[in-house]
């Protein structure tokens, strides 16, 4: 398979701060790759500087086979015009533009516009119907599906994305994530910047940064993913806050170390405060999820498989790690929506449950 980008010792130095400090990535054509690691630690500005964006400051960078250092500015202007498509968090859409008119620029700047097939892009992300519609007219979904459209237009080999659903909601966070799916199953090569551990599972792979150093995944990644669930459930049986000593946390479960607790601090799951973990947004949201996964789970193999308490604690209620989220759902219908664990414990409601609705949760508290 070749080699659709290549870094070697790559560095970038913004007036003394330095945003890359020599890294190696290698990424195969047709890959999914997600880059990820807390703010501040060099993603976007790889990202830019492998799509021609902005220039490293040392060291070589190699896109689809193209020295992107021996190219001038016109050239590499070309050529990110011609083999790679690039989608923001922030939309960049020209806001007196129809959506078919913003992906028709795109057009105009590489070749020759082409109205039905800039419209065909906007059917391929489910948004035919709203051509004729400003931006300001969109949804934040429909805004990020119709920039995708735009990157997509050109054919790039190459696609580009930084934090493509951190201004969506969850709904459209899937609607984009499937389109990103779709678009790799077709073969095209993506690199994705992301912050967020579920986004990044997606992807075949994670290249990790650090301070502008690539890490080993496996010795924060994996162990983050592993350890995660674990200390986000016990925060949520704490209370509202998930207020925990982190001594505790420490001591009860085996294996953590306080480097896993403090990038998951980084991560948005959880803020050290002293002694204390509580949750921060994302965490709760996330805790909540594999609070009711769990219990969920629990109830299935006691009232449906008939597995006892003592043979459920010695691990079947770990199949809950193997339950999806549409999954969980089905299981919550098919059990009726329970209020309770088996233990008597609250299952906090899901998008299925009419009971309760949307409205506030009962987090925590109850055991
Ligand atoms: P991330 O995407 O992981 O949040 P960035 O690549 O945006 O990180 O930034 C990495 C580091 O480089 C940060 O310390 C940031 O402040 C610095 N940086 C990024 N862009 C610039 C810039 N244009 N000028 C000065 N410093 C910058």
């Amino acid at each position: 398979m070749a080699v659709a980008i290549r870094t070697e010792r790559l560095a970038r130095e913004y007036k003394g701060v330095s945003a890359l400090g020599g890294v190696d990535v290698e990424v195969q054509e047709g890959e999914w790759v997600a880059v990820m690691g807390p703010s501040g630690s060099g993603k976007s500005t790889l990202l830019n500087v492998v799509a021609g964006l902005d220039r490293p400051t040392g060291g070589r960078v190699e896109v689809l086979g193209r020295d992107l250092g021996a190219l001038d500015g016109a050239r590499l202007a070309e050529f990110r015009r011609d083999h790679v498509g690039i989608v923001f968090q922030q939309f960049h859409l020209i806001p007196y533009l129809t959506a078919l008119e913003n992906v028709m620029l795109a057009q105009y700047f590489h070749s020759m516009t082409d109205e039905a097939e800039a419209k065909g892009m906007l059917d391929g992300v489910g948004l035919g119907d709203r051509a004729h519609h400003l931006p300001s007219q969109l949804s934040g979904g429909e805004q990020q599906r119709v920039c995708i459209a735009r990157a997509l237009v050109n054919h790039p080999r190459l696609l580009l994305a930084d934090e493509p659903t951190g201004n969506l909601d969850e709904r459209n966070e899937r609607l984009v994530m499937d389109l990103f799916r779709e678009l790799h199953r077709k073969g095209h090569t993506l690199v994705l910047v992301t912050h967020d551990l579920d986004i990044g599972k997606l992807a075949q792979r994670r290249v990790l940064l650090n301070h502008g150093a690539v890490v080993e995944p496996h010795m924060v990644f994996e162990s983050i993913e592993r350890y995660s669930d674990e200390v986000l459930e016990m925060l949520w049986k704490a209370g509202q806050d998930g207020d925990k000593s982190l001594h505790h946390v420490l001591s009860e479960i085996q294996g953590i170390t306080p480097e896993m607790v403090s990038r998951m601090q980084e991560l948005g799951l959880l803020e050290i405060r002293g002694d204390n973990l509580l949750f921060q947004e994302r965490g709760k949201t996330h805790a909540r999820e594999v609070v009711r996964r769990h219990r969920l789970a629990e109830k299935l193999f006691t009232d449906v498989f008939e597995v006892s308490r003592e043979e459920m604690k010695a691990g079947a209620c770990q199949f809950e790690h193997i339950l999806s989220a549409e999954m969980t759902d089905s299981i919550c219908s098919f059990l009726k929506h329970p209020a309770t664990c088996p233990h008597g414990n609250p299952i906090p409601t899901g998008k299925c449950c009419s009971r309760g609705g949307a409205g506030p949760l009962p987090v925590g508290g109850a055991r």
